[in-house]
């Protein structure tokens, strides 16, 4: 297009997003504040608060969390404070997965100083690839969250056929991840911040254009709301009548999936 889009064939992707992310694991907060203008933050509390997850006082087990390309753990421990706070629920564990051993170890580092480092074992990383997840059993997890994960996936629909997998029934599939906005006249200027801004805030701040450009490109390529649904109801989940919430135009979207 005129804003200078070019694509990246699969092989490659693979290394790129592990450079990628290898590249902006120690600037990554600010990276994401100046890329999405603080709005991040607001976008994943309110996904957090939509799921509303946590043990219910008087039901009979805590539940098993799992966080996808989890990286620095802000959505794992925003929904360990919000299961506390709302429910009083101090036993349910949180396994936070991520391909890339260096945004885990942010995120470990970032664990150290929370309080749910409290010597309990609720708490565990993992390195793994979303798309397999060869250390999650079958049917093992109540909650499946992935946030700005999956349009990193080469194969993104068997990373959805692996959630899938590894839910217990009754299962909740939660994704919140970059989408396409809905009006023509917002996406015009969208775009054009996006190809010409991001990349140049990407070498500002982090020295790094490329990377920067990758993500720009990744949003981009990442399916629509109404294909990314078709695919999680491929994967076999049940999804609710609309079945996402766009956040800021589409900018962003929230998908549900149960698994039944
Ligand atoms: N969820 C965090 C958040 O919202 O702040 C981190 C999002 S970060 C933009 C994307 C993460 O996806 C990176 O940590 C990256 O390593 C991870 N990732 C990319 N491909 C992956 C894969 N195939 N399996 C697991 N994680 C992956």
């Amino acid at each position: 297009t005129h804003f200078g889009y070019k694509t990246v064939n699969k092989d490659e992707k693979e290394k790129l997003v592990g450079g990628v992310f290898s590249s902006v694991a120690s600037n990554y907060d600010v990276m994401n504040d100046a890329m999405s203008l603080g709005i991040h933050r607001l976008w994943k509390s309110h996904f957090i608060n939509r799921l509303d997850a946590g043990m219910r006082p008087g039901s009979s087990r805590p539940l098993d969390f799992l966080d996808v390309a989890g990286g620095t753990g802000d959505i794992a421990f925003g929904l360990l404070d919000h299961a506390e706070s709302r429910f009083n629920d101090i036993s349910s564990t949180m396994t936070i997965a991520d391909i890339n051993a260096d945004m885990l170890a942010e995120g470990k580092n970032r664990f150290q100083s929370t309080k749910w480092n409290d010597g309990s074992d609720r708490v565990n990383f993992l390195v793994q690839n979303g798309e397999t997840m060869d250390q999650i059993e079958d049917n093992s997890k109540d909650v499946y969250t992935i946030a700005f994960g999956i349009r990193n996936f080469t194969n993104i629909q068997a990373g959805l056929d692996t959630a899938y997998r590894v839910l217990r029934p009754g299962g909740i599939f939660a994704c919140l991840e970059f989408s396409q906005v809905d009006n023509p006249v917002i996406d015009y200027v969208y775009q054009a911040y996006s190809f010409s801004l991001l990349p140049l805030m990407g070498q500002l701040i982090a020295n790094d254009r490329d990377s920067y450009q990758y993500l720009v490109e990744s949003i981009r390529n990442f399916p629509k709301q109404e294909e990314f649904k078709g695919m999680i109801e491929k994967a076999g989940f049940y999804v609710p009548e609309k079945g996402y919430e766009n956040l800021t135009f589409g900018v962003a979207s929230i998908h549900i999936g149960v698994k039944l």
